[in-house]
């Protein structure tokens, strides 16, 4: 196969990041590619999805990760993984040498691992440049599940029609699910066997750079996790502060003891990001030095300055996230060209150790199994929306009243960067409007 046939059954098969932003992995497949990567590394604590299909699945996802190798011309293919996955581990050692090309590198348990840029520079010693996109320095990432949807459009010739999604924390039984695209959270925790707690809040993607959402949400191509919790717990706590509080805490309590910018994973990769120097700005509004603003770009929002190094509960992440909408808002593009200053010599000892991350946000007693359940849960109808990926959304090719079946195209790819989007259950088509179809089951 030539990488443009590959292109083609990626976007077709509506092929994108597992997780993430959803970036579509045809646009990944190139002969730029010295490195491909895969991803491995559970970036947030509580997470399991990956080590679980990957433990499932070895032969399946380390072949395809093999043919992508050949395919895009690269010479080395590395499973970035993270040392305790001993089980994982030892599933891929079955059959690591039937793939001469693929390597393991055995990663710490510290967060956050799975940031492509930190796991480039851990498996590889590259860094990518601050704003810059992996393949400049020759390399790919794809993670797990990512890879698995690949096997499943080239050998079984299914589109992306269902997800794994893991149900943690407080609820009866934590579990890993395969649901339709399209349904909705509450369907997914309900099969966790309900919740343990009065109003529970649902946490989706992960505990540190989730967001709460609503039980009627419906589940896309990016949703990695649903996180039950109280509604008073410190991470729900934290997520429900106004921008306003934070940075009037700020002027008043902010130390300036620098912890955040000296736990900074992308500053300690020579990045320019300074949540500290930015802190100080904000804070006191002096904008005789604009660069803390503008560096706000480099941001890549993991959470550590607020939610694990800040010992006065600030929220350097939020405000930096709130700078980068805003200066994105007013057309200002972030800083071209800039190239990251040499590895800072004090990173090895700065990394956050994923037990103690766990331990400080009162997250340790829901550390348990989630284990992974293949069949597909049955729902009677789905809300598919037509954008789950970044780039333009899919454009609808059904009308209300069609009658479709599952794994059917009802989206064609847009111009420019897009993937197709398909039928995740068989049925009736009830609404199409241009963000989402839904599709009631017959
Ligand atoms: S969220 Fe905080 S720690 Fe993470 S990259 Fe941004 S400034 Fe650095
Ligand atoms: S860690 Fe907190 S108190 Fe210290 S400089 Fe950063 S924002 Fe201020």
């Amino acid at each position: 196969m030539d990488i443009k046939e590959l292109q083609k059954i990626m976007q077709e098969n509506g092929v994108v990041g597992a997780g993430g932003a959803g970036f579509p992995t045809y646009m990944k497949l190139t002969d730029k590619a010295e490195i491909i990567l895969m991803n491995c590394a559970e970036c947030e604590p509580l997470l399991k999805l990956h080590r679980q299909l990957l433990e499932k699945h070895a032969y399946e996802i380390m072949k395809t990760f093999d043919m992508v190798a050949e395919t895009v011309g690269a010479s080395q293919a590395i499973i970035g993984i993270k040392k305790s996955y001993v089980q994982t581990i030892n599933a891929l050692n079955q059959h690591i040498e039937e793939f001469p090309r693929v390597k393991m590198h055995l990663l710490d348990e510290v967060y956050p691992m799975g940031d492509e840029v930190v796991l480039i520079y851990e498996a590889t010693g590259r860094v990518v440049r601050p704003g810059g996109l992996p393949i400049e320095q020759g390399v790919a990432v794809f993670n797990v599940e990512t890879l698995y949807n690949v096997y499943r459009a080239v050998e079984e010739h299914k589109p992306v029609t269902c997800k794994y999604v893991s149900v943690v924390a407080e609820v009866e039984n934590p579990v890993t699910v395969k649901v339709p695209l399209g349904c909705t959270l509450e369907e997914v925790v309900a099969q966790a066997g309900g919740t343990t707690v009065k109003d529970p809040v649902y946490f989706v993607g992960g505990p540190m750079m989730g967001r709460i959402g609503n039980g009627s949400d419906p589940v896309t191509k990016t949703t990695n996790a649903i996180l039950v919790l109280p509604k008073d717990h410190v991470i729900v706590m934290k997520k429900q502060r106004t921008s306003s509080i934070d940075l009037k805490r700020a002027a008043s309590i902010c130390c300036h003891c620098h912890t955040c910018t000296d736990l900074c994973p992308r500053h300690n990769l020579g990045h320019p990001i300074d949540p500290a120097m930015f802190m100080m700005a904000a804070s006191n509004q002096d904008f005789r030095n604009v660069n803390p603003y503008i560096n706000s770009a480099f941001c890549s929002s993991c959470g550590v300055c607020e939610m694990y190094a800040c010992p006065q509960s600030l929220a350097p992440r939020t405000l930096l996230a709130d700078m980068k909408g805003g200066l994105r808002k007013a057309g200002i593009r972030p800083p071209q060209g800039v190239q990251p200053k040499p590895v800072q010599e004090s990173r090895e000892y700065r990394k956050v150790p994923e037990e103690r991350l766990m331990a400080r946000l009162g997250l340790t007693r829901y550390d348990k199994d989630a284990p992974l359940q293949e069949e597909l849960v049955n729902v009677s109808k789905v809300k598919v929306l037509l954008s789950q990926h970044i780039g333009a959304p899919a454009q609808a090719i059904v009308n209300v009243g069609d009658m479709v079946t599952e794994g059917q195209m009802i989206a064609q790819p847009a111009q420019g960067l897009s993937v197709g989007i398909h039928a995740t259950i068989s049925g009736k088509v009830t609404e199409v409007t241009d963000r989402h179809v839904v599709i009631a089951r017959n």
